[in-house]
């Protein structure tokens, strides 16, 4: 298709929007009194929670650390059954593995690659505690039916929103918490905003919060003490916590990015809008389509490729990435992953999942990708396609 010599232009599935108003942003505080545990901490968990209307976000320097502090505010330890999906980055179910607890991994749903509501009750065991669902793409799962089952079990659920940031369900903010017990979300460069690595926990709760909050800074707190305290030095290590605290640098970087999230969250709805119209009725693959009562964010833009082109599917990778799309897979299910297979995990379990993970492909969808680039990906897509 190309010739040598010819400029390929290389288009990611996906990319962070950094502006220099973002770069005054942190080399403000760089100039500044504090770079770590300053005051552009609580500015941006201030800003998270009043986008997303939680009554706290607590930010941290990963979405995994992040997941691992929900999980522990929450109380999983021990035997403790964590149900989710394995449609997922492994860090959703990891972060239970940390605390002693066990991942149950229920089937996703072929059309949207979200967990199927329909077959979590069939999971549950009276070591249950917790649901973790995941909004795949940035299309929510159906929140009403997890919490009414979770509600029904006496269970927990905490959103996974690594890639939901700006979504919507039944006209209100991912994140908001008003049903779920906490929401994390992910600020890697590929998500919605970025701190370079960061994330957060948003909750209505504040014994939630008070934990959260302990953890990221190794269980200690100089508030409400186990003893009396002897002076003004005196604080108290009261759980085993972690050095999970981000940056003010970073926080500023996420304020900054904060500011423009209903802008990027257009244009990838905007695009979104352009590819499904492009790819109406076409006889290659399927894209994944909102529900009535949500938004999706569209953190990723995922083909499923149909059942005659499923076998092909790493030919179609393959020359995708030569024609130059930064063409991804999202995602390997985790239960398929060695170390849980030799943790006893069987490979065959959740068959939807490896459907799914077969015939997906994520194509470019980041909030700076042209209408030109759009363009350019139609194109390769189907010229792939075509001569498959
Ligand atoms: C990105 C992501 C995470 C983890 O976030 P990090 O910030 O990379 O640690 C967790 N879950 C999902 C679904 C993700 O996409």
């Amino acid at each position: 298709m190309f010739t040598e010599g010819d400029f390929i232009k290389f288009i990611p599935y996906g990319k962070q929007s950094i502006s220099q108003e973002d770069i005054d942003c942190v080399v403000d505080v760089l100039n500044s009194d504090f770079i770590t545990q300053g005051p552009k901490i609580e500015e941006f968990e201030k800003a998270l929670a009043d986008y997303c209307d939680a009554k706290y976000a607590v930010v941290f320097n990963s979405g995994t650390s992040a997941l691992h502090a929900s999980y522990f505010a929450y109380g999983i330890s021990n035997g403790d059954e964590v149900i989710t999906t394995p449609n997922t980055f492994v860090a959703t179910a990891n972060a239970a593995l940390y605390l002693g607890g066990k991942p149950n991994f229920v089937d996703v749903k072929l059309e949207s690659g979200n967990i199927d509501a329909s077959k979590i009750e069939e999971q549950i065991t009276e070591k249950t505690k917790l649901i973790a669902p995941v909004h795949y793409s940035g299309n929510p799962v159906d929140l009403e039916i997890i919490h009414e089952i979770a509600d029904k079990h006496g269970l927990g659920v905490i959103e996974d929103a690594a890639h939901a940031l700006g979504a919507e369900y039944n006209g209100k903010k991912i994140g908001n918490c008003e049903f779920s017990d906490m929401t994390e979300f992910s600020f890697h460069p590929v998500k919605h905003i970025t701190t370079g690595e960061g994330g957060a926990v948003l909750t209505n709760n504040d014994e939630y919060y008070e934990r959260l909050i302990k953890f990221r800074s190794h269980g200690i707190t100089k508030n409400n003490l186990v003893n009396e305290s002897p002076g003004p030095w005196y604080y108290e290590m009261q759980d085993l916590g972690f050095n999970y605290r981000i940056t003010d640098i970073q926080a500023a970087l996420g304020l900054s990015q904060l500011k423009k999230i209903d802008k990027f969250v257009e244009r990838r709805r905007e695009i979104a809008k352009i590819y499904n119209e492009k790819f109406d009725e076409n006889p290659y693959f399927d894209c994944i389509v909102e529900n009535d009562n949500s938004l999706s964010a569209y953190h990723l833009f995922p083909i499923i490729l149909k059942d005659e082109f499923k076998n092909k599917k790493s030919i179609i990778f393959n020359k995708l990435r030569e024609s130059g799309l930064g063409v991804q897979t999202h995602y390997i299910p985790v239960h398929t992953q060695p170390f849980y297979t030799n943790l006893g995990y069987d490979k065959n379990d959740c068959p939807v999942s490896i459907d799914f993970y077969e015939k997906e492909i994520s194509i470019p969808m980041f909030p700076s990708l042209t209408d030109e680039d759009i363009n350019i990906v139609e194109d390769r897509l189907f010229n792939v396609l075509k001569n498959i």
